[in-house]
């Protein structure tokens, strides 16, 4: 059987999509390959984000829950399934996984976010050995910091926003940067200055010892080359991701880059019958926000609705 429409990605943009299509009785089928709820749930669980329209303050795990109850809801099916490989048939689609399945479509809505990626590690003694023993690259938990000694290594926005997000309940967080100063935003800034955060600029970690988890971290000064050594429980490592290689080059869509896929207003894409939205889109203007992903996914229905029932609709 082919469905109306499968959605490549369970992020906000994909699950949207899916309750949209659904209004619409269309047969449709998420494929997620790594989190439903995408970045929210898998990147920032317990950061509170304050910008979803109608919740004032809501951790991002539990928003990206809402948006999967609400698509499973409505009668979206869900797979967890990569997708390594995408075919045009005579009509429609097929869509294989990296399991070996094969799903088939008449039109497909690609909605995979930033892609699959990886944390980039600081590649020092003891990192690999500790990884899951106290070296973290994202908070899964803030509870889990509670009167934790913790170290959070990097300077941008996410790393400040890590910082303050575990401060309130740990014993004490030391913000390592190798800069002497932050490039964030202005907001993030001002508050880690103002919290409880020990910031070390000019700092770099060079080794982490422990037993069977970490107990100790090497700090040095890159100016004076001095070394320190804190006793610690945890290393959050926030210096950036690294995008596994993508399938997008080999599937003939127009791209921006490697990684982009570019839409004209009605989302779809160079190919007939394949649309896009959120994140992995390129337009002028395009912002990367939830409620933009959201209204995005919107437009992509509709286009795949007229699409479907074309010449009848308008
Ligand atoms: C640290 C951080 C904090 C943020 N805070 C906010 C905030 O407070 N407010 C806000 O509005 N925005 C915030 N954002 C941005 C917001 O998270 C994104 O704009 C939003 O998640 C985009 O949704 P999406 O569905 O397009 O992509 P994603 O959330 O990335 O979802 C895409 C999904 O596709 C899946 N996928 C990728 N490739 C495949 C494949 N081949 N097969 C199957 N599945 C695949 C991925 O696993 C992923 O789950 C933040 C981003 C970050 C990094």
């Amino acid at each position: 059987m082919a469905y109306d429409v499968v959605i490549v990605g369970g992020g906000p943009a994909g699950l949207t999509a899916g309750i949209y299509a659904r209004t619409r009785k269309l047969s449709t089928l998420i494929l997620e390959a790594q989190a439903v709820g995408g970045q929210l749930s898998w990147l920032y669980p317990t950061k509170s984000v304050y910008d979803y329209p109608s919740h004032i303050a809501i951790e991002g795990k539990e928003l990206g829950d809402l948006f999967v109850v609400h698509a499973r809801e409505s009668g979206a099916e869900i797979a967890h399934e990569e997708v390594v490989d995408l075919k045009r048939l005579k009509s429609g689609f097929r869509l294989t996984t990296k399991s070996g399945a094969a799903y088939e479509a008449k039109t497909i809505l690609l909605a995979m976010g930033m892609g699959l990626f990886e944390p980039k590690r600081l590649g020092i003694p003891g990192e690999a050995e500790f990884e899951g023993r106290g070296v973290e690259y994202r908070v899964r938990d803030r509870h889990e910091y509670k009167d934790r000694r913790v170290l959070v290594v990097g300077g941008g926005d996410s790393a400040l926003e890590i910082a303050l997000e575990i401060v309130a309940s740990a014993q004490q967080v030391i913000l390592v940067h190798r800069r002497g100063e932050f490039r964030a935003m202005e907001k993030n800034v001002e508050a880690v200055l103002k919290s409880p955060v020990k910031v070390l600029y000019n700092a770099e970690v060079t080794f982490i010892e422990g037993d069977d988890r970490v107990r100790r971290a090497v700090v040095y000064d890159n100016r004076t080359l001095k070394k320190s050594q804190f006793e610690i429980d945890g290393v959050l490592v926030n210096i950036g991701f690294e995008p596994k290689s993508t399938p997008l080059p080999r599937w003939g869509i127009e791209l921006e880059g490697e990684r982009l896929i570019k839409v004209k207003a009605d989302m779809s894409t160079s190919v007939e019958g394949i649309y896009a939205c959120g994140d992995i889109v390129s337009y002028p203007g395009k912002d990367k926000r939830i409620v933009t992903a959201c209204g995005e996914a919107v437009t992509a229905i509709m286009s795949v609705y007229k699409h479907l029932r074309s010449p009848y609709w308008a």
